[in-house]
């Protein structure tokens, strides 16, 4: 199932409408403005049109599921800081509580960083308060799934390894001891966090490996959402650049298992690639997110040992868009099959792909305006 992180500007009803007429299949949003610690109740009135829109695309209760919330930015329950930790706590209720009201069964989170204490430190908080978290709800029946996602692991965040999520989440089910509430401790994988944290995707072969390794480390079943992303900084750089589908240094080819893997089956695939319509946001151009998920879907035949579909990866964002994302246009980034490919990461520099047997047309452009659908971006 394909879907996007889409903005509720406007009402969270319209992230689903959104959703259907982009033609996808699932859908992630935020509950409330993520950058900020103020939470406004959730109005009657949004919450009856939020579960008639539901309702009316079939997406109520329906195992797998097809809705996930994001939690906010701001919330860090491993860190040091007591003031902050207590405001991380009381919003991750918050967060989870309009979840339970609003019926969605995942939330997504980012497991924080342990800052200027240490990192068993920061585990043993972060599962103190996952399990505050999940007794709180077990006395409201709340049945939402706490996904812990992956990082980048840079500085002192928690989450760069599978071995350390999956550590986190032993930590937390030892804490809930009997309640019987492990299903409702989960993981959100992020290709272009495993990617930059050095967990290569780039090919399907190496795709394929990590996928193994990432569920037999997880345990096959934990991981309950993906976030499907390409990558703007090389493997291994730690740093959280979110590319177009095919227009990164994953590469279409590099998301093949990611699609078909049988351990995934089911499983939502939000992108949250950078948002805008060829030839700018009043055109009537395509969506970047239904050309994105065109290409995953081109994916989805694959069988392991095949040479993936190389389905035009090239041109349908419009040279704006790539070129504002800092993405040469006119440079292969599928390999056509019988194309050998190397991948060499410059020092200090972005990952190159050379592809053989394939010349690539001039860029047409070399500056391009800056700012709006050209600037990749976070999705909101
Ligand atoms: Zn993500
Ligand atoms: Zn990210």
């Amino acid at each position: 199932m394909i879907g996007s992180h889409l903005s509720v500007a406007g009402g969270m009803h319209l992230a689903v409408a959104e959703a259907l007429r982009l033609g996808l299949e699932c859908v992630q949003v935020f509950t409330k403005n993520q950058q900020q610690w103020r939470v406004p109740a959730l109005g009657q009135g949004a919450i009856e049109a939020w579960r008639g829109a539901v309702r009316d695309a079939g997406w109520q209760g329906v195992s797998p599921p097809r809705l996930v919330s994001h939690a906010s930015y701001l919330i860090n329950l491993a860190s040091p800081d007591a003031g902050l930790r207590a405001k991380s706590i009381e919003l991750m209720g918050e967060e989870l509580r309009r979840c339970e009201v609003l019926g969605i069964p995942l939330l997504v989170f980012h497991p924080g960083a342990y800052t200027t204490s240490t990192r068993a430190d920061g585990h043993a908080r972060l599962a103190d308060a996952c399990a505050q978290l999940l007794t709180d709800a077990q006395a409201r029946s709340g049945r939402t799934v706490l996904c812990l996602e992956n990082v980048v692991g840079a500085g002192t965040t928690i989450g760069g390894t599978f071995d350390e999520l999956a550590a986190v989440r032993e930590m937390i089910l030892t804490r809930l001891g009997s309640t019987g509430q492990g299903p409702q401790v989960g993981f959100c994988i992020d290709t272009c966090h495993a990617y930059a944290a050095g967990f290569d995707c780039a090919s399907p072969e190496a795709s394929l490996a990590t996928i193994e390794t990432m569920l037999s480390t997880l345990g096959r079943g934990n991981v309950r959402c993906l976030h499907v992303n390409d990558s703007l900084t090389p493997l291994g750089s730690r740093r959280d650049r979110h590319a177009p589908i095919g227009e990164g240094t994953i590469g279409l080819a590099g998301f093949a298992p990611w699609m078909t893997h049988e351990g995934l089956a089911g499983l939502m695939r939000i992108m949250e690639t950078p948002k805008g319509r060829v030839g700018g946001e009043k055109s009537d151009g395509e969506d970047f997110d239904a050309i994105n998920a065109r290409r995953l879907r081109s994916l989805l035949g694959w069988r392991a040992g095949e040479v993936p579909p190389s389905a035009a990866v090239s041109g349908d964002f419009g040279p704006r868009m790539l070129a504002g994302a800092g993405l040469a246009k006119g440079t292969p980034k599928a390999k056509p099959s019988g194309a050998t490919s190397r991948r060499k990461i410059a020092p200090g520099g972005r990952a190159k792909t050379t592809v053989a047997k394939v010349t690539a047309p001039k860029a047409t452009k070399k500056t391009a305006p800056k700012g709006d659908a050209a600037k990749p971006r976070r999705a909101r």
